[in-house]
Formats: structure tokens, C-alpha cells, sequence
């Protein structure tokens, strides 16, 4: 029975050491733009030193960065749905 929430698991690259939650400092380039991420997630082994940034904090920072992924329907525009605020007929649950 594991009890425990999964904190760490073996490195792939060395096989020897464990992956670590860390949080750093992640840095990335936008454009021409140094950007700082101050505590950043990522697994860091004790061994090699290998880091490997979480994922899904991958996946958060490109969404925030890159304002065009989250309006990836601006280009094509479609027309907002009409609200019907009188209308005849109640949707009966
Ligand atoms: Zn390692």
C-alpha cells in the first residue's frame, strides 16, 4: 500500500539517484526577452544533477507566455450566441 504521495522517483538518465521536487528559478527566452520564473517546479536528481521541469508547469508558463494560445479563435471570429433574454419557451428539467 504506497501512503504516501508519489515526491520523488528514480532518474532516468544516472538510474542511481532519486528525482526531487524543487522549486527554482526557471528561465526562459520570450522573443527577445530574458523572463524569470521565480520558484519554479521541477524535479532535480540528487545524483546527476538532472532537472526536469514539471510538466504541467511547462504547460502553465507556455499559456501565460504565449497570449496567442489562449486566443486561438481571435483570428476566426465567431459570432457570440445570442442571448435570449425573454424567451418564450422554459427549458423544463
Ligand atoms: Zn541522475
Amino acid at each position: 500500500m504506497t501512503d504516501k504521495p508519489k515526491e520523488s522517483f528514480p532518474c532516468s538518465e544516472c538510474q542511481a539517484g532519486m528525482m526531487h521536487m524543487q522549486h527554482m528559478t526557471y528561465f526562459t527566452w520570450l522573443d527577445e526577452e530574458l523572463v524569470t520564473v521565480p520558484n519554479f517546479p521541477a524535479w532535480v536528481c540528487d545524483m546527476c544533477g538532472r532537472r526536469e521541469y514539471d510538466a504541467q508547469a511547462i504547460s502553465w508558463l507556455t499559456t501565460i507566455l504565449n497570449p496567442e494560445t489562449g486566443k486561438a479563435s481571435a483570428s476566426k471570429r465567431r459570432p457570440r450566441p445570442t442571448l435570449k433574454k425573454h424567451s418564450g419557451t422554459r427549458p423544463t428539467p
